[in-house]
């Protein structure tokens, strides 16, 4: 029997990784934890594009591991802010935002907004050696005027993907990978997998 790709998650982030395993568990592919490398690098996300933020990620972590190197990169889009903040998702309230910080700071800039419309986009990036792949998922929805729901993570509360009644983070975590903009990107890596093994 072949042995299982050995593959190393670029991301410390606990909820990213908890979705990445499961949504990659059926798959013969032995994930590696950057929480389970000595030094994992700490990378700096200062790329312009989410493309280029997870190449950089999965890029360093292959080049620290030798192993091949998954990373993403998610960026949320909002109509009303003409689709920021985007690729500063992560430090829309600032350099040390929190995800709490974060969350006060969208629902203070969308008070009295009518149109709420948004998006979630995902961009994985798979390196190794020197082959970068990138695949893309995304998720519409609309931003909630308040946070509902305690599970999944970062803005997640303030999120109602679009056909249903309930936040990302009111959903149990299989009904959010069903949908996600990860489970979507995930599946364009899955089927580029199927193509070249
Ligand atoms: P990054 O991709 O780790 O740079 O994350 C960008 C920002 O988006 C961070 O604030 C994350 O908490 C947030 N984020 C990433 N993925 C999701 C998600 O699936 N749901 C909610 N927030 C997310």
């Amino acid at each position: 029997m072949p042995s299982p790709l050995r593959l190393v998650l670029g991301t410390g982030n606990p909820g990213k990784v908890d979705e990445l395993q499961a949504l990659l568990a059926d798959l013969s592919i032995d994930l590696v934890p950057a929480s389970s490398l000595d030094a994992p690098p700490d990378v700096v996300e200062d790329a312009d594009t989410l493309a280029g933020n997870a190449e950089k990620k999965a890029r360093a972590f292959h080049q620290y591991s030798g192993l091949p190197a998954l990373a993403d990169d998610t960026g949320l889009e909002v109509a009303a802010l003409d689709g920021r903040p985007g690729v500063h998702t992560a430090r829309f309230a600032g350099p040390d935002a929190t995800p709490d910080d974060n969350k006060h700071k969208l629902l203070d800039v969308m008070e009295g907004v009518e149109d709420r419309r948004a998006r979630f986009r995902t961009v994985v990036a798979l390196v190794n050696d020197d082959t970068v792949h990138t695949f893309e998922g995304i998720c519409e929805g609309t931003i909630t005027t308040a946070p509902h729901g305690d599970g999944g993570f970062g803005y997640d509360p303030l999120f109602r993907p679009d056909g249903y009644n309930q936040t990302f983070a009111e959903m149990p975590p299989d009904a959010k990978n069903e949908i996600s903009h990860r489970r979507k990107a995930l599946d364009a890596l899955r089927s580029f997998l199927a193509h070249t093994a």
